[in-house]
């Protein structure tokens, strides 16, 4: 049987689906179930009536992730709708708790008007300890999640802007270390200016490159002053509005440091990564399929190419899992009110440090005893590595607090201590 079909049974199995519900407290007696509701269930509504911050007392919204989406931006798969969505929320779901202990419900809106949408989340404020927005088309999804950030007191992040963002921001840092140049210096390439690229590029200037040094191309080419000027781009993409004539990917393409690919497979050529500066860093992002092949692009050149994709089967991969559960654990772990540029600045951080130390046996073994140490072909630490979580939840708790978004001020060692237990 094939992956298709091994994913059909997987789903189908009974009970169908990949998660359920289960209490946490007993539930033997008459009394138990008096306590869990009616009469006893009084008592902690009153309190939290009284005060609504008990409410992460005394319900499990402190650790509950909304992972809200309306199918209109699905993997590879595109606008397929809210109800197909289903089993990949699920499976978001799945990641929550299996690297991070999160429970998610996953809520698929029948909805396509942003405007219904914030409605929507903006009522749900009182169920989850945060939301995590996923697979909604650009532009709407910058709209979406700025609006929801303001209404909200709670984390509102949308992964396929930002996951992207930080786990490769990690590997730009550490890349940048190895071919010895400055983050400030770098010129920086975007192929694409959907969701991710736009948030990659935004991240990468918080991370220390130049605005002005970035060059973004979308399927037309160059977008240009003179393009943004005659209204043919929305205005997310007109802030990245380079000066000059424009032209293709092609002529941006020379003599950048840097690639980043969040578009489609396969535009890039061999050529276009000959024409690059001295050791140049390849992201090149995406799926199934990277713009170049990593064979492709190491064999482009003699001088060290850092390469990174999407691809689980090669070096460097750019995976999403690396962020979400860690930033949402560290971030519910103080009941941080947003998810701000602190935090995730913190967690690309913590990702690079991580990638600069010694790699467990075990977590070696993990990935077929392939060597993995600091170098051109690891730049980003790997998804099963254990560390993950007490590096990087600690680190974004810390800059929670420090930012001023957390309600509840933690020991930062004793957090640390108590992930790695
Ligand atoms: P998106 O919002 O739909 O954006 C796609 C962008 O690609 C658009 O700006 C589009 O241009 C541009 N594009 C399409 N064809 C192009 C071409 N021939 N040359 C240059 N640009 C082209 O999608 P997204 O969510 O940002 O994702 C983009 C890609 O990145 C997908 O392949 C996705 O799988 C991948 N991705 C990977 C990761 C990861 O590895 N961790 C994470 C996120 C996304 P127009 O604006 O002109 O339509
Ligand atoms: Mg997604």
């Amino acid at each position: 049987m094939g992956l298709d079909d091994d994913a059909r049974e997987y789903h189908r199995s009974d009970p169908p689906g990949k998660i359920e519900i289960s209490t946490t407290k007993p539930t033997n007696t008459q009394r138990d179930l008096s306590l869990a509701y009616s009469p006893g269930v009084a008592a902690p509504c009153l309190d939290i009536d009284e005060d609504e911050e008990r409410a992460f007392e005394y319900t499990a919204k402190g650790n509950l992730v909304g992972v809200v989406s309306n199918g209109s931006a699905v993997l590879g798969l595109g606008d397929i709708g809210a109800q197909a969505s289903k089993p990949v929320m699920e499976g978001k779901g799945v990641l929550f708790k299996r690297f991070a202990d999160i429970d998610v419900f996953d809520i698929e809106l029948d909805q396509e008007d942003p405007e219904d949408i914030i409605r929507t989340v903006a009522a749900m404020e009182p169920t989850f300890g945060g939301i995590n927005l996923e697979d909604i088309k650009a532009p709407e999804c910058f709209e979406i999640e700025e609006t929801l950030r303001e209404k909200m007191d709670i984390p509102v992040f949308h992964d396929d802007q930002h996951g992207t963002a930080i786990i490769s921001g990690a590997g730009l840092i550490n890349a940048a270390e190895i071919v010895d140049k400055d983050l400030s210096d770098l010129d920086i390439v975007f192929s694409g200016a959907g969701a991710s690229a736009i948030a990659t590029a935004k991240f990468y200037v918080e991370l220390g490159a130049d605005a002005s040094n970035i060059t973004m191309c979308d399927s037309t080419g160059i977008i240009t002053e003179e393009r943004a000027a005659a209204g043919e781009v929305n205005e997310y993409k007109a802030q990245f509005a380079s000066e000059g004539s424009g032209g293709d990917l092609a002529d941006a393409m020379e003599g950048a440091d840097v690639f980043v690919g969040l578009s489609v497979g396969g535009i890039v050529s061999q050529e276009m990564v000959q024409s690059m500066a001295s050791d140049p860093v390849i992201f090149a992002m995406a799926n199934p399929d990277p713009e170049i092949t990593y064979e492709d692009a190491k064999n482009a050149r003699d001088d060290t190419v850092i390469m990174g994709t999407g691809r689980s089967d090669y070096p460097n991969q750019v995976n999403n899992v690396l962020g979400f559960p860690f930033l949402f654990r560290g971030a519910l772990d103080v009941r941080a009110t947003d998810i701000n540029e602190e935090m995730k600045r913190a967690a690309a951080e913590a990702l690079a440090e991580l990638a600069r130390q010694d790699v467990p046996d075990a977590v070696v073994k993990a990935y077929g005893d392939q060597p993995l140490k600091f170098g051109p072909e690891y730049v980003i630490p790997k998804p099963l590595d254990p560390r993950v979580l007490f590096e990087v939840a600690p680190a974004v708790a810390q800059a929670a607090m420090t930012s001023g978004v957390a309600r509840f001020d933690i020991d930062i060692e004793e957090y640390a201590e108590r992930l790695e237990a």
